[in-house]
């Protein structure tokens, strides 16, 4: 597959499968399984596993481009699509001891049959997923996990978790380990319902963990590792997939908004409201200079993860800050310009509005982000 396969792909399975579904869905709080198969089936869920694996061998710019184009017909199937991704670059970065265990996962990723995601959350450390609660207990050859995992996208619904908790002979708080655990795993059941404020079909619910047995060819890190492969291999692709989610909801918000100020009407005045009023064009205008922004914004962190250089972590840090930002103004302002029709659920808007909101909470948050570039700025340690 070519970047520009994988593209057209998920435009047209965005146009077929989740445009018209995404709003009841919404209403519903249902998370699209037809969505996650029409994915797997067109191979985008094995978009960045090599092709040795049966994968499609593309990076980051395929990925931004896939995410965008399902956001902006659906933000929730978006950010499904996000969370397996990442979780199969955790399976794919697995220590050696590993990397056989994990072989048959990853085809059964690459033939679009197993979905994916990442269980680093807890209650008890809250948004601060660095630093897990949760203690893994040695048990002969392998490890025991009692977790209180929140927030935890497609629960109920992923093949497989990519679970974090405190090596057990770890000294400090950081001192996580990445573990595989099958969906299927003794003592491992979703929690609770996930009804939010946004992304109300992604099935974000809480997931418990009671002794559950974890073999050692499923410990994906080294003791110790899983900070590192946090930071490394997942922090980059997550904040580059939130903003390519931010990116689709805006680009959402723009057309949905051209589109009413060139259909509604003052009778009146014989003129549509774009045609009469230049106070809402003018505040369009703000809307497409920040979704345009954001895109390049988007295009220099490709650029930077395709090429590391010394300012890459923070490109990093500052596009998923910004994407946060961006996705609530702009949402915000088309909220404001559609007015009535947007209020009352005439359109669409306000499912964008209230999805633009889960950019900004998701960990790292936009608070902690602008703390971990301030920090750097001034040569303070981030942790
Ligand atoms: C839709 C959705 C999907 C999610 N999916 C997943 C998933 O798949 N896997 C997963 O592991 N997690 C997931 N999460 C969890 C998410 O990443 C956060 O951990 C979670 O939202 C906890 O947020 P909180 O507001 O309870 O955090 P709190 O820590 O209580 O934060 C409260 C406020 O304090 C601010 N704050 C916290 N620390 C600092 C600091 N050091 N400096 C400045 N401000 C700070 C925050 O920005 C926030 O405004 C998801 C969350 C949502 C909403």
């Amino acid at each position: 597959m070519t970047h520009d396969v994988a593209v057209s792909g998920a435009k047209e399975i965005a146009g077929r499968v989740l445009a018209p579904a995404a709003a009841q869905n919404d209403k519903t709080g249902r998370f699209s399984t037809e969505a996650v198969e029409s994915l797997g089936k067109s191979g985008l869920l094995g978009l960045t596993l090599p092709t040795e694996l049966g994968g499609s061998g593309l990076g980051p710019r395929t990925f931004a481009a896939v995410t965008t184009a399902l956001a902006e017909a659906d933000a929730s199937v978006a950010m499904v699509y996000l969370m397996h991704v990442l979780g199969t670059a955790a399976i794919r970065a697995a220590r050696s001891g590993a990397a056989l265990a994990v072989a048959p996962t990853l085809r059964e990723i690459a033939a679009g049959r197993h979905l994916s995601t990442l269980a680093f959350s807890e209650a008890g450390s809250r948004s601060h997923f660095w630093t897990p609660i949760s203690r893994a207990r040695r048990n002969g050859g392998s490890v025991r996990i009692t977790a209180q995992k929140s927030f935890v996208t497609s629960a109920g619904y992923a093949h497989s978790y990519i679970v974090s908790s405190l090596a057990p002979d770890g000294t400090g708080p950081t001192d996580s380990t990445l573990y595989l655990i099958p969906a299927a795993t003794h003592g491992l059941s979703v929690a609770g319902p996930w009804d939010g404020l946004g992304l109300r079909a992604n099935a974000s619910a809480p997931v418990v963990l009671e002794n559950c047995e974890v073999p050692s060819h499923f410990q994906l890190t080294e003791d110790g590792g899983g900070f590192e492969a946090m930071l490394n291999v997942v922090l980059p692709l997550f904040n580059l997939g939130t903003a390519a989610v931010a990116l689709g909801l805006c680009r959402a918000a723009v057309a949905g908004t051209t589109a009413h100020l060139k259909s509604a009407r003052f009778e009146h005045l014989g003129q549509s409201l774009g045609e009469s009023l230049p106070t809402l064009r003018a505040q369009l205008a703000g809307m497409q200079i920040d979704t345009e922004g954001l895109a390049a914004r988007i295009d220099d962190l490709i650029g930077h993860l395709e090429k590391p250089r010394e300012t890459t972590m923070l490109r990093v840090l500052e596009t998923k800050a910004a994407a946060g930002d961006i996705a609530i103004r702009v949402t915000s302002t088309a909220m404001r310009i559609c007015g009535g029709a947007a209020f009352a659920k005439h359109m669409n808007i306000e499912r964008l509005f209230r999805d633009a909101h889960a950019g900004a909470v998701m960990a790292p948050t936009g608070d902690v982000l602008r703390e971990f570039i301030a920090r750097a700025l001034l040569g303070m340690p981030l942790f």
